[in-house]
C-alpha cells in the first residue's frame, strides 16, 4: 500500500506542479486585472413568460485576456473566492452593473412606463465569501447611492451556501438588505441543500430554478411535478420564480402553462454586450 501511495504521488506531482504555476500566474493576472478594471460585464435578459416582456438583466462577468481570449467566470471566480480577490472584483461588478442600469433607466424608463412596464432590474451574482465580508452591505449601499437607481431595481443572487450558515451576521445583513429595498434571489435552487425553509427564514423575493430541472421538463413527469410544485409554493409565499437555462420553445410553453412567471436562457438571448443589451431593450419595449 505504501509503494502504491508513493507511485501515485510521483504520478500526480508534475500535473499538480503545473496547476500551481498556472494558478499563481492567474492570481497575479487577476490582481492586475482588478487594479485596472480589465473585466467586462455581459447582460442576459430575463423575460416575462406570459408576455415576452423584458423584466431584468443578469450581469455576468467576463475577463478579456491577451492570450487566453475571453475567459469565462467558471475559470476564475472560484480562484478569486479562495484568494479573497472576489471582494474587490465583486464590488466592481456591483458598481458597474448599477451604473449601466442607471443609463438604461435614463434612456428608457419613460418608454417602459408608457406601456405599463416598471423600470428594468439588474441581477448581480454575489459569492459566499463576498457576502461574508464585513464591508459588503456598505458596498451595496454605495452602488445604489452613486448610481442613483432605486434599490428595488437591484437584485442580489445568492447561492444556498450563503444561507446555510445561519449565523447572526447572515440574518442581520439579510434583514438590512431587505429593509433597504434590494431584492434577494436564491440562485441555482435545487442543486445544493435546497430548503424551502429559507423562504420563511430570510427576506427572499426571487427563486431561480436551476437549469438541470428545466432540461428534463419535456420528458420527465417527476421533474415537471417538482418545478410545478416549487412554483406553486413560491407563489403562495409571494416569491417570484425564474426558470433558468430555457433553450427550447416547448420548455417555455410548459413553464408558462404551469404559471411560472419568469424565464431566462439561450432561447431568448445569450449574455449580451452592453451595446447589444441596449438594442435588445429597444426591440423589447415598444409594442
Ligand atoms: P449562474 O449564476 O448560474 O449564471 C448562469 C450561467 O448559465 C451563465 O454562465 C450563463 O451564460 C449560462 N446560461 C444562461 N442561459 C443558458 C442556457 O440556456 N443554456 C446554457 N447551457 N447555459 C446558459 P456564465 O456567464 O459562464 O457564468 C457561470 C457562473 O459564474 C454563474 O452561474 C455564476 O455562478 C458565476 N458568475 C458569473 N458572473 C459572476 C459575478 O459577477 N460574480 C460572481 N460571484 N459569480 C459570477
Ligand atoms: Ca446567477
Ligand atoms: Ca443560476
Ligand atoms: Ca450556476
Amino acid at each position: 500500500a505504501k509503494s502504491a501511495g508513493k507511485r501515485q504521488w510521483c504520478h500526480y506531482q508534475p500535473s499538480l506542479q503545473a496547476g500551481l504555476v498556472a494558478r499563481h500566474e492567474l492570481n497575479e493576472n487577476l490582481d492586475t486585472a482588478i487594479a485596472e478594471s480589465a473585466f467586462r460585464l455581459y447582460y442576459q435578459p430575463i423575460v416575462d413568460l406570459a408576455t415576452g416582456a423584458l423584466v431584468a438583466f443578469e450581469a455576468l462577468v467576463r475577463w478579456p485576456h491577451d492570450r487566453r481570449g475571453m475567459v469565462l467566470p467558471d475559470e476564475f471566480i472560484a480562484l478569486a473566492e479562495e484568494s479573497g480577490q472576489i471582494v474587490p472584483l465583486g464590488a466592481w461588478v456591483l458598481e458597474r452593473a448599477a451604473q449601466e442600469t442607471a443609463a438604461w433607466h435614463a434612456a428608457g424608463s419613460a418608454a417602459r412606463a408608457a406601456v405599463g412596464l416598471p423600470p428594468l432590474r439588474v441581477n448581480v451574482n454575489v459569492s459566499a465569501r463576498q457576502f461574508r465580508d464585513p464591508g459588503f452591505v456598505d458596498v451595496v449601499r454605495g452602488a445604489i447611492r452613486s448610481s442613483g437607481i432605486p434599490p428595488q431595481s437591484l437584485v442580489l443572487e445568492l447561492t444556498e451556501s450563503v444561507l446555510m450558515r445561519r449565523d447572526d451576521r447572515v440574518h442581520t445583513d439579510m434583514r438590512t438588505l431587505g429593509d433597504l429595498g434590494v431584492g434577494i434571489a436564491i440562485d441555482d435552487f435545487g442543486t445544493g441543500y435546497s430548503s424551502l425553509s429559507y423562504l420563511r427564514e430570510f427576506p427572499i423575493s426571487i427563486l431561480k430554478i436551476d437549469k438541470s430541472f428545466i432540461d428534463g421538463l419535456g420528458h420527465s413527469q417527476q421533474q415537471y411535478a417538482l418545478v410545478e410544485g416549487i412554483t406553486r409554493i413560491a407563489d403562495t409565499l409571494g416569491v417570484q420564480v425564474i426558470a433558468e437555462g430555457i433553450e427550447h420553445p416547448d420548455q417555455r410553453d410548459l413553464l408558462a402553462a404551469m404559471g411560472c412567471p419568469l424565464g431566462q436562457g439561450y432561447l431568448f438571448a445569450r449574455p449580451l454586450t452592453p451595446e447589444q443589451a441596449r438594442t435588445f431593450i429597444e426591440e423589447h419595449t415598444l409594442p
